[in-house]
């Protein structure tokens, strides 16, 4: 198998996991990645069923835009995946997706802070939260990357949350531990108010 073949196989794995997972609802969220050998970039098509999507179904772009392989039409926020790849040159893995207790933080303006070990090591400290705007535009992207900083994932207000990584993979576990954090958060808040961890803080622990 080619590497341009394991990357396609790879967003169909991590889209239908992401369906399955319910970390979006029906045909919402997308997924794309770029080949670290080629630079060839692919992405999920525009609302299109999950169960039913093959690598035949993605969609080649460039990093301009521009779509230069594929049948069908590709993800409305192409151009908030396209100023990724070309700001972030170390990322190969973007996943958005909308899972329910990340928004619920979400479009109460609330980032969430690493109170998991998982968040820590992964996000390395809170998550932030871009206010609420239309996503699917350059401008769009660029303000997400001023939110964002060195975070690599960042939540849409009343929206979604955008993750990325060196891979896909890491792009999609980011995501889980995300709204698995931001479920347990909410669970803590039941009941009181969870401190959240630091490197400093853990290193305390351990010692
Ligand atoms: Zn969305």
């Amino acid at each position: 198998m080619s590497s341009m073949q394991a990357i396609q196989e790879e967003i169909i794995y991590v889209a239908r996991r992401m369906s399955e997972l319910r970390l979006v609802a029906n045909m919402s969220g997308n997924v794309s990645a770029r080949d670290e050998e080629t630079g060839r970039i692919f992405i999920t098509p525009s609302a299109f069923r999950y169960d039913l999507m093959t690598p035949d179904d993605l969609v080649e772009i460039d990093a301009l835009g521009h779509v230069v392989a594929g049948t069908r039409a590709p993800s409305s926020e192409m151009p908030v995946h396209c100023v990724v790849y070309r700001e972030r040159p170390y990322v190969n893995g973007i996943v958005h997706s909308e899972p329910p207790y990340v928004n619920a933080f979400g479009m109460l303006g609330r980032e969430i802070p690493p109170v998991l070990t998982s968040l820590l090591t992964t996000v390395g400290g809170a998550v932030p939260v871009m206010p609420v705007a239309a996503s699917g535009s350059e401008a769009f992207a660029y303000d997400m990357l001023r939110t964002m900083g060195g975070a690599p994932a960042v939540i849409w207000a009343h929206h979604g949350l955008l993750a990325v990584g060196q891979t896909l993979a890491g792009a999609f576990e980011l995501t889980c531990f995300v709204e698995e954090g931001a479920k347990a958060y909410h669970l803590a808040l039941q009941y009181g108010q969870p401190e959240a961890l630091s490197q400093e803080r853990l290193g305390r622990l351990v010692r």
